[in-house]
């Protein structure tokens, strides 16, 4: 004990601030809350005097607190350590720190089993804020009665302020962590959150041999949600579906938000029947589970595609791609149903074949469709429809095989053999005299990604054009219609992409128009002379709020000088009240279906 009588009181502060230094420089590389606590306990004991240091971290409760790391000379006292038999002092020390939430010094008492391996004083810091989440303790122990009183208390409460400011750094880097994976409206995973956690499942169960699913769904019609109650009724169903499905989660899998109000579950260990079955319950749950919105109660629906490890693929992108085709499929087969992916395996074979051979013996032909003006009745323009003849003579309906092209990656081809054939019945009408028939053309993005193949394929018009009818501006009458699902980049890029056609003199139209929300913005920047109205509206003018949106569309067009398009007309009543509201021209069973010309 003699030498206590010599203790150094300065020097024992000069060797804490070190400590403390060390401390600061081993945090600062650290984002994990224990590693922090546990760099204090390690910088601290570089002190002679202090035998001993352990730490805890979650719910405090001095009873029932069991170290979580321990360091220094007398660790072995803690080894087997119960604190009801080990010392009655330190209980007390430790209960005054958590239940005050202050630093508390006392001295061992005579009795204590912690005198056995020299302590003698032990000092308990309380770390963290009071309720928040990163609560803790840190202990530490000297081998001088009274230590902690004599070097000053205050020494030791600056590694607790260390802790501290660590320990929150740590809690905004978690929450920043939290965020790029996460989706603000659902709180769910985002898409580049779902997309680790596949990759990483994925990895796993093909290193275990195990099966895999994936399970992509699309609520049906929600474009008509907010069409019809507005965005932000619209983002409480989006959360509301998200939360649904979220609760019907094994504890395995995970959920996230893929894009819009499409979203994905990844199921790991799940065979594709099994998948096939989760599904259906959860189809039916959405269907089944009614959202209150502040004005009304709405039921929605929603589409399915399911695709599973090994069957569709041993990459991720191979799955994305099978369950993408599938949801495709249950949304063009009538939505509210589950596609699996071995259903369009089948299906995008023989239709890949067909293809093939149909676009090699040209029988990819368009059908044209009338447009009239709907004051007149005169028609004004023809809507190519792209067709596939067998070689038995039967016809497909574009329906049937743009799904499996777009997968195929053969629109292009597809979209460039129409036009040509278009370019060519265009100069045909014009020699028999029908001169000013606009023609329509459906123009994919894959087309205008392929730019030397538009540059060929506009060259070859023009020389045909101008060796027919010579140069007499007849591409004035071709106008490319786009629509805004294929427009989903930036308005540069797309105006790029659309130069070539511009430049050669062709006309504008916007397509499936009042479908998104952003399509006034495409009015402004795009050189627009045609909008055409989405038919999911036209058929509904009878309900006085379409009616009121599509009366909104059609003044801003005539404000931006832009013909107006509507699309659906089934019958004389909604021809009439479309006239009435103005719309320029129609097109519709009641003036006629697509038909193939011979020429
Ligand atoms: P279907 O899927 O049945 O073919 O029809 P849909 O009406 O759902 O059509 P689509 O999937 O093409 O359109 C998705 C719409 O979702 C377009 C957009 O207006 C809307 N949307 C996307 N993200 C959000 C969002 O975060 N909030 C809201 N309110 N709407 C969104
Ligand atoms: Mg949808
Ligand atoms: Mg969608």
């Amino acid at each position: 004990m003699d030498e206590h009588r010599y203790f150094d009181v300065v020097n024992e502060r000069y060797i804490l601030s070190q400590a403390l230094l060390k401390a600061m420089a081993s945090i600062a590389r650290n984002t994990e809350p224990e590693i922090v606590l546990q760099a204090i306990c390690d910088s601290i004991t570089s002190s002679k005097r202090i035998k001993l240091a352990w730490m805890a971290m979650g719910e405090l409760n001095a009873t029932s607190i069991q170290p979580e790391y321990i360091v220094g000379p007398a660790a072995n006292y803690i080894e087997q350590f119960n604190l009801q038999q080990n010392s009655a002092t330190e209980l007390k020390s430790l209960n005054q720190a958590i239940q005050s939430w202050k630093t508390s010094t006392t001295n061992i008492d005579p009795q204590d089993t912690a005198l056995g391996f020299g302590l003698r004083s032990v000092i308990s810091l309380p770390v963290g804020q009071k309720n928040g989440m990163l609560a803790g303790i840190i202990m530490l122990y000297s081998d001088m009665p009274a230590y902690f009183e004599q070097v000053g208390t205050s020494f030791f409460s600056a590694f607790i302020h260390l802790a501290n400011s660590s320990l929150e750094q740590c809690t905004l880097l978690s929450e920043l962590t939290h965020l790029a994976s996460h989706d603000l409206l659902t709180g769910i995973l985002n898409r580049r959150g779902i997309q680790e956690c596949m990759e990483r499942e994925l990895s796993r169960s093909i290193r275990k041999n195990l099966p895999f699913s994936i399970l992509l769904f699309d609520i049906d019609r929600f474009k008509l949600v907010n069409d019809l109650l507005g965005h932000k009724e619209g983002d409480s169903v989006l959360k509301a579906v998200a939360d649904a499905i979220e609760q019907m989660m094994r504890i395995e899998d995970y959920f996230g938000r893929w894009g819009g109000e499409e979203f994905i579950c990844v199921m790991p260990e799940l065979n594709h029947h099994n998948a096939m079955q989760i599904a259906e319950r959860m189809r039916q749950h959405i269907k089944g589970t009614p959202i209150e919105s502040s004005s009304s109660t709405l039921n929605v629906t929603a589409s399915f595609g399911v695709a599973s490890y090994p069957e569709d693929g041993e990459n991720i992108d191979k799955l994305i791609a099978s369950v993408d085709a599938a949801l495709y499929q249950a949304k063009r087969t009538g939505r509210n149903k589950i596609v699996s992916s071995s259903a369009i395996k089948q299906d995008i074979y023989t239709i890949g074949n067909e293809l093939d051979s149909a676009l090699r013996d040209n029988r990819i032909v368009p059908a044209y469709q009338k447009i009239v003006d709907i004051r007149t009745g005169e028609i004004v323009a023809e809507e190519t429809r792209a067709r596939l003849i067998t070689p038995n003579g039967q016809m497909i309906y574009a329906n049937q095989f743009i799904d499996a092209a777009h997968q195929l990656q053969l629109l292009h081809e597809i979209d460039k053999n129409i036009i040509l054939q278009a370019f060519s019945h265009c100069i045909t009408q014009q020699n028999t005299g029908h001169n000013n028939i606009n023609c329509f053309l459906n123009i994919s993005a894959d087309l205008l990604h392929h730019r030397t193949l538009v540059d060929e394929m506009l060259s070859t018009a023009k020389t045909h054009c101008q060796s027919v009818s010579g140069p007499t501006g007849q591409n004035r009458h071709m106008v490319i219609k786009i629509s805004e699902r294929e427009l989903l980049t930036d308005i540069n890029t797309v105006l790029e992409l659309l130069t070539p056609f511009i430049d050669f003199g062709c006309k504008l139209a916007l397509d499936d128009f009042g479908s998104g929300y952003s399509s006034y913005k495409y009015l402004a920047d795009l050189p627009v002379s045609f909008i055409k109205i989405d038919g999911d509206l036209i058929k509904r003018v009878h309900e006085p709020k379409i009616h009121a949106i599509i009366q909104g569309i059609q003044d801003t067009a005539r404000q931006l000088e832009i013909t107006t398009l509507a699309e659906f007309i089934e019958d004389k009543s909604t021809e009439t009240i479309l006239k009435n509201i103005g719309i320029n021209w129609g097109q519709g069973y009641y003036y006629g279906e697509p038909e193939i010309h011979y020429h």
